[in-house]
């Protein structure tokens, strides 16, 4: 990783993943390298609702607090240099993004950026609609866990960077998806080069992998455009990205029994 990233961090997907948090961690420590844990990421919704009335903001803003509070999951950061702590605290705590730090593209992190920014006044307009204009309502109905359904652009760039660039971490932007000469198709060559260097069975797993998300985000797409939730999904169609994460999980398993077993 030295020299291709600054920094790199594991989550797991999970409320409470302290166990394989200290287990990947001493692994780590192991193969010599630096690591820091820090809780997940979470930033207020609020943080996006700029010209909402403060009572409002005042609501996300208690929700969030009373989430945070029961959940315990954490980052597992993997850093080239122990000077960059205070840099991955600041990503953690502040503001700050977190992008830059892993070396995703500034257009790329920008175009994130924006489509949070949507999302969040997006789902917020969208609970105040179903809630009602005051604060009171509108926490009720968060502590409620109240559904919405919010209309967004954007996701296709998921699977098409699956699709052009197997080897990045971030979501590229419409302009990086344009061009293999942009900066995250250089990255991308980067990436490729490093995997098969290290071990072409890593690069075959990336790209297979790859070519299932493409698949899987395909279907998803279509879905969305008919209207349809995952709730509301025909059973043939859900079958078919269940059978997708089980072939991905195959490969998985496989990649690691034949790389550690
Ligand atoms: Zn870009």
């Amino acid at each position: 990783m030295a020299g291709e990233k600054p920094a790199a961090a594991f989550g797991f997907l999970s409320d409470d993943n302290e166990g394989e948090i200290r287990g990947l961690r001493e692994e780590l420590v192991n193969l010599g390298l630096e690591t820091v844990v820090t809780r997940s990421i979470r930033k207020p919704t609020s943080r996006h609702l700029d010209g909402f009335p403060s009572d409002l903001i005042g609501a996300f803003d208690l929700h969030d607090l009373e989430a945070d509070r029961y959940r315990r999951d954490f980052l597992l950061w993997v850093a080239v240099d122990t000077r960059l702590r205070r840099q991955i605290k600041a990503a953690v705590n502040a503001p700050a993004s977190v992008g830059p730090l892993l070396g995703y593209p500034s257009c790329c992190v920008r175009r994130e950026e924006d489509l949070h920014r949507e999302m969040g006044r997006a789902f917020a307009t969208a609970v105040i609609e179903a809630a009602g204009p005051d604060g009171k309502s509108v926490l009720a109905a968060l502590r409620n866990d109240v559904k919405v359904t919010v209309e967004t652009s954007g996701h296709a760039n998921l699977w098409k960077t699956d699709e052009a660039y197997p080897f990045v971490f971030h979501t590229a932007c419409d302009s990086c998806l344009a061009s293999s000469e942009s900066p995250t198709g250089k990255l991308n060559a980067q990436f490729q080069t490093l995997a098969a260097e290290l071990d072409p069975a890593l690069q075959r797993t990336i790209l297979e992998m790859a070519r299932l998300e493409v698949q899987f985000g395909r279907i998803c797409s279509e879905s969305d455009d008919k209207g349809l939730s995952p709730e509301t999904i025909d059973s043939e169609t859900r079958q078919r990205l269940d059978s997708f994460s089980e072939t991905c999980e195959g490969l998985l398993d496989a990649f690691w029994d034949s790389s550690w077993g």
